[in-house]
């Protein structure tokens, strides 16, 4: 604690206490809840709740509390009886599938770096380590565990907010018998960054498995795959970052591989894999020159090696990067237009040709490791979302329209079942309540997917499909579009070269640039061909498209795929009971009790944490089954110690006089006393310690 722009909590944090659940705040302001996560973290204390909300801090250190003690203790325990902790929320997610027999889902959001894939991946140690089963069971456990580190070398990558940046969103359903052991699973994957294959930005680096393979290959491998140090590749020498602080690439390749054999991926078709990423990496190195506006290859001798290793020919593809056979089926029409490519063009069909490479070998490996877990009894299952947050970038592209869309579906879901769940509860309890209003955010959502009237989405959709094989001028044509039809939606907002829309959680500024390329999101047809050349039999399979002509059908565009998932996500998620984990991260330094103030206030404020704290208070902050409440309060009265054995309402009535409760502070339904006021439970809370 040197540094002057530190938290220096011994000196004052340390005298005021601080709150387990966040309902119990006596001010909700943010500062107020920005304090009070401040002075849990410098006391390593990183979990918080809001009700059943868990607020999660990134301590960016190994903290203790993660072993066997912790994993028997919150077995079984009541959320109030144990300190705030993600086990506990495990434990509850799992005990409710059993006792209710009902299918669950955790929802984890938070901005890039706070911990969502860690809590995630704390989800899963702790339910398959808290389940029984036989050796199938375990199978399945080890093929859901291994599949973290498998996905992780091949979408994650260090950026410059996380070392181990998920580049993929994620949702996986653990699958159950009704006596609780995992049977299966299954995954679904959103959106992977595949640009990251060819662009990096200074001080990043791309998916991890380019440099694992540099590090950790064999002597007959690096033959073979001619593999070299990271820095003889085009597409790793951009950024010039190559090692990962606390990674060992060499050693996780070898993780790698060791969970490709768990997934049941034979040694063959590992080596298969690799070569299509070593295929990539040999690539980045063929580069053009140009005259009169027609490229050539500088060297045709780079297109030996990658031509090789993909099977194909070497002429052929040094061919198809300078020119291309437009085969476009864009509105319905069928023109063929050959072209030679300039330079930058024949980059471009480079650059396409290694991501679409790369997003199918991803999309092969995903498939493989549902396959691996795959089950056909319909169970009741944990679902676990880890998908990435709300991105706000200076320039902002169509990536991050399509993950702030998410976002915003997902913050629907939130909002509806957090106010459906407690409407519910004190409907079936006969609770009387005022029901609080809070911003929809259907109107942002509506404004990017609706399909009439038409939202962005199906007005970029429109403009992808009359724009020209080459779409020049799409993108302007597309800006046009957008205001003439939902210029006047209060959430949207023209400027030069772009929108903004006013997302729930802040306004971001989209550029319109390659809008319209990244939605249509094709692989030229003459790469298919190409590809289906190859002499190599998995690499053939990873390119099953029939290129047909005639084929009137449009392929369906990047946005329409990410609504589709979204939607689906939706309905699959409505069907669950949701549980939420909101992680903050405290600062950019990732260093452990370092506390950036302004930069978790912003974070309270988008998560709304305030607004989920005040719905839990405008209704009741407090709820107890009867007989729990009456076994933790009966210590309060003469009449209720040690225990009350008459009727619960009479007991609990008893108990909240001798405390002097105002009756407006407490109701009591069917099987539940709820209390008012964070305050009225305090006192409560008191009185029981006075007596201790
Ligand atoms: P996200 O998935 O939200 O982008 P991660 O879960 O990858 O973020 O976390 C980023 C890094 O922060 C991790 O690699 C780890 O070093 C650290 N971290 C996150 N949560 C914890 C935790 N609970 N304990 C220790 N370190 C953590
Ligand atoms: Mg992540």
């Amino acid at each position: 604690m040197k540094d002057s722009g530190m938290y220096h909590w011994q000196s004052e944090g340390a005298k005021k206490s601080s709150v387990d659940d966040m309902v119990l705040l006596t001010k909700i302001t943010e500062a107020a809840i920005t304090d009070n996560l401040k002075r849990r973290l410098m006391e390593d204390k990183i979990y918080t709740y809001i009700g059943p909300v868990l607020v999660a801090v990134n301590p960016f250190k190994q903290l203790p509390y993660f072993g066997e003690r912790e994993v028997a203790m919150y077995q079984g325990a009541a959320q109030y009886e144990v300190p705030p902790h993600i086990y506990s929320l495990a434990d509850t997610m799992y005990r409710n599938m059993l006792i209710d027999s009902d299918s669950q889902c955790v929802i984890i959001s938070g901005e890039s770096g706070a911990g969502k894939t860690v809590s995630a991946k704390f989800i899963m140690n702790y339910i398959t380590r808290v389940s029984g089963g036989g050796q199938r069971v375990q199978q399945v456990k080890e093929i859901i565990l291994e599949s973290n580190p498998l996905l992780e070398s091949f979408g994650n990558a260090k950026t410059t907010r996380n070392n181990n940046s998920s580049r993929f969103g994620k949702y996986i359903e653990i699958q159950f018998s009704r006596g609780g052991e995992p049977l299966g699973g299954r995954i679904s994957n959103f959106l992977l960054e595949k640009s990251r294959v060819h662009s990096l930005n200074a001080g990043e680096r791309s998916f991890h498995i380019f440099y694992q393979i540099c590090a950790g290959a064999t002597a007959d491998m690096k033959s073979n795959l001619g593999i070299a140090s990271p820095d003889f590749y085009s597409y790793l020498l951009q950024s010039g970052v190559y090692k990962v602080d606390g990674t060992n690439d060499a050693h996780d390749f070898q993780e790698t591989l060791k969970a490709m054999t768990v997934m049941g991926i034979a040694e063959d078709t590992q080596m298969d894999i690799l070569r299509i990423v070593a295929a990539i990496l040999h690539m980045s190195n063929i580069s053009f020159n140009e005259e009169n506006n027609a490229s050539f290859i500088t060297d045709p001798g780079y297109l030996e090696f990658p031509a090789f290793l993909l099977g194909i020919d070497a002429q052929i593809l040094g061919q198809k990067l300078i020119s291309r056979v437009f085969d476009s089926k864009w509105g319905g029409k069928s023109e063929r237009v050959d072209v030679t490519l300039n330079t930058e063009q024949a980059q471009f069909t480079r650059d396409a040709w290694t991501k679409g490479l790369y997003s199918r070998l991803f999309d092969y490996i995903v498939e493989t490791v549902n396959k691996a877990m795959v089950t056909d009894a319909n169970l009741i299952s944990i679902g676990i979302l880890d998908i990435y947050g709300f991105e706000i970038f200076t320039k902002n592209g169509f990536e991050q329209f399509c993950i702030n869309y998410v976002n915003e579906k997902l913050q629907q879901i939130f909002i509806e079942l957090t106010m459906k769940s407690e409407q519910e509860e004190y409907k079936t309890e006969g609770i009387h309540w005022s029901p609080i209003t809070y911003f929809d955010n259907k109107i942002v959502c509506d404004l990017i997917e609706s399909k009439r009237p038409p939202g962005i989405m199906c007005i970029l959709d429109d403009t992808c499909a009359t724009m020209s094989a080459k779409s020049e001028g799409a993108d302007e044509d597309f800006h046009r579009k957008m205001e003439s039809q939902v210029g006047l939606n209060p959430h949207y907002q023209k400027f030069s070269n772009g929108f903004i829309i006013k997302h729930y959680a802040g306004n971001v500024s989209y550029h319109i640039e390659n809008f319209c390329e990244k939605n249509r999101d094709v692989l030229f047809a003459d790469i298919i061909e190409v590809m289906q050349t190859s002499n190599n039999e998995f690499i053939r399979s990873l390119f099953p498209d029939v290129i047909n002509a005639s084929t009137k059908s449009r392929p369906s565009t990047a946005g329409t795929k990410i609504r589709t998932q979204a939607n689906e996500l939706v309905t699959t998620l409505m069907q669950c009971v949701p549980h939420y984990i909101r992680c903050i991260k405290p600062n950019e330094t990732k260093k452990p009790h370092d506390w950036d103030d302004q930069m978790v206030k912003h974070q309270v404020e988008y998560l709304g944490l305030k607004e989920n704290i005040r719905v839990k208070r405008a209704g009741f902050a407090y709820r107890r089954p009867f007989q729990k409440f009456l076994q933790r309060y009966a210590i309060i009265t003469k009449e209720t110690w040690p225990s009350w054995s008459g009727n619960p309402t009479q007991g609990i009535h008893i108990i909240m006089k001798s405390v002097n409760m105002d009756p407006s502070q407490y109701q009591i339904g069917r099987s539940k006393v709820f209390i008012k006021d964070p305050e009225s439970l305090y006192m409560l809370e008191e009185c029981r310690e006075r007596k201790y």
